[in-house]
């Protein structure tokens, strides 16, 4: 499918995102879901192909769900159902989600996919170029580029966003600080063929100085990690194989033959979160934004639902129907949940730190995990089922992601998420009878009239709520506004979040 291109004049593009990464591509969906012109600039000429992220969790799959395109990943992954917290297992719970388990997928497989759907969307792709220079005025922003694709050495556009990981180049330019707390380890990771290990998978070993882990992800590939200890390592040293093998020697006592090594890499328990998200016409999302211990699988997830956001208030903006302190939510909202990803990331750290202690503080956590309250605040907490963003609205679904409960319409049967496929806000009507109020909005809201099949829908944290007459959903999934049975339907509430999170209505 392909989006409708909004007017712009004078630009060479509605929104230039910098980096091709899960964040980047993402983005660059959800913005040409709603008809704007994007073009993305890339660094690198070719995908890394570096196999880094290791899964996507429920909420991520929830989103993809949500496109129309979660198909595409089931087929090049597979779901399984462990998680952990520092290593220590978790449990799902089916009634929480309709995809309560991980895909484990390389973020290789995951990027191939998006750009595939980008590509499908209409998204210009500029590899070999890197922003090196921002200059945001009133009307727009003008990015430099370090360009060897043959194609323009500026590019102008309404907006910036800076998906370009870590070490954001966009952050630097934008003056945006990330502060943070400094590494207090180094792991290292690597893809390779171990024919001596005499075990398919060990599943992280604590030693004295660290712990080890080697995981088979494909027929006769093992994904192997070192963490040591108080040995922090400049980020800028060159990752060898031999540094990997000596590690694991140290570690586990045998290299186990390791050998062929597809991809090695380093990282680091490095905490750090930029302090605006954004700054005028410049956007942060994914690790331009926040940095982390890979610990829980978090960060790429993370990247994807910052994007998610992002890309609907964003379009609003650029298509002038919504005012750019919209914006301000996405930081606003977004903040906090990475805030908190930081937060629990630590803490996984200091869990994971070698010695008597904290393998005593280990078995007492691990003990406590048992209990099914503690093991589903962990659980909804990593796969982020939990996130409420603030709202005006009383009702317990207010502020959090819709239940893809099934419904019946005109049509026939379907559940929730199958209507937010265009990416398009949906007023829900349930029985409340707001079609009326729908009609003002009617340009940029879609209204769609059903009935619930389900006695109560099921919302990690607290249950189950009956379920609600109308809903008013926003395109990343999120309650605006909502109305429950027994209650009369507020309509000026109602009037008040369409016109908050969609902009004025088209006539009174
Ligand atoms: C070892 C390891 C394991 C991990 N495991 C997991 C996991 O299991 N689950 C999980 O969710 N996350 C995991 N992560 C984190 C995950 O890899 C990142 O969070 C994710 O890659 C972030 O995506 P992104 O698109 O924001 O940034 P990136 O993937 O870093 O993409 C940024 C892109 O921007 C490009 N770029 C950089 N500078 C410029 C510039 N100046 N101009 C143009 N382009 C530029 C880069 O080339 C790159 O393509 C892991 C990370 C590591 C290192």
């Amino acid at each position: 499918m392909r989006g409708i291109d909004v007017g712009h004049s004078g630009t060479d593009a509605d929104v230039v995102i910098a980096g091709a990464g899960p964040t980047g591509l993402t983005l660059a969906c959800e913005l040409r879901l709603a008809g704007v012109d994007v073009v993305v600039v890339e660094r690198l000429a070719e995908p890394s192909g570096e196999s880094r992220a290791g899964g996507l969790h429920s909420r991520t799959l929830e989103v993809l769900d949500q496109r129309g395109v979660l198909d595409r990943f089931l087929a090049a992954g597979e779901l399984q159902p462990v998680g952990h917290f520092s290593g220590l297992y978790l449990e799902f719970d089916e009634f929480e989600s309709r995809h309560p388990y991980p895909l484990m997928i390389l973020q290789s497989a995951v990027e191939r996919i998006l750009e595939e759907w980008a590509g499908e969307l209409g998204v210009r792709i500029r590899r070999s170029c890197a922003v090196t220079g921002v200059d945001q005025d009133a009307s727009g922003v003008t990015v430099a580029l370090d360009a060897s694709d043959g194609g323009p050495a500026t590019l102008r556009a309404g907006h910036l966003v800076g998906c370009d990981g870590g070490r954001s180049t966009v952050r630097r330019l934008a003056g945006i600080g990330f502060p943070g707390t400094e590494a207090t380890m180094t792991a290292l990771i690597g893809d390779v063929e171990l024919p001596d290990l005499p075990e398919d998978y060990v599943w992280i070993r604590r030693r004295a100085g660290g712990d080890y882990s080697a995981i088979a992800f494909e027929p006769g590939w093992h994904r192997v990690i070192t963490s040591e200890y108080d040995r922090v390592v400049d980020r800028d040293e060159p990752v060898t194989f031999e540094q990997l093998r000596d590690s694991l020697v140290r570690l586990a006592g045998s290299d186990f033959g390791m050998r062929n090594p597809r991809w090695i890499s380093r990282f680091n328990d490095a905490a750090r979160q930029a302090d605006r998200y954004r700054s005028g016409r410049v956007l942060l999302a994914g690790d331009a934004a926040h940095i982390h211990f890979p610990a829980g699988g978090q960060g790429l997830n993370m990247g994807v639902q910052d994007a998610v956001n992002l890309g609907w208030k964003l379009a609003a903006v650029v298509r002038g129907t919504a005012p750019e302190g919209l914006l301000d939510t996405y930081h606003d909202e977004r903040h906090p949940v990475g805030e908190r990803v930081l937060h629990n990331t630590r803490a996984q750290s200091a869990l994971a730190r070698p010695g008597a202690q904290t393998d005593a503080l280990r078995e007492v956590f691990g003990s406590l995990m048992v209990f099914d309250d503690v093991n589903r605040l962990l659980r909804t907490m990593l796969n982020a089922l939990d996130v409420r963003y603030p709202a005006d609205c009383g009702h317990p679904l207010a502020g959090r992601r819709v239940p893809d409960a099934d419904i019946k319409e005109a049509g026939g049967a379907t559940r929730v998420y199958e209507l937010l496929h265009a990416g398009r806000p949906v007023l829900l009507d349930l029985g409340a009878g707001v079609a009326a109020v729908a009609g003002d909005w009617s340009d940029r809201v879609d209204l769609v009239e059903a009935h619930g099949e389900d006695d109560a829908w099921p919302v990690p944290v607290i249950d189950e709520v009956p379920t609600p007459t109308a809903l008013l959903i926003r395109p990343d999934g999120h309650v605006a506004w909502a109305s429950g049975p027994g209650e009369p339907v507020d309509t000026v509430a109602l009037r008040g979040a369409l016109t908050t999170w969609f902009g004025a209505a088209r006539r009174g």
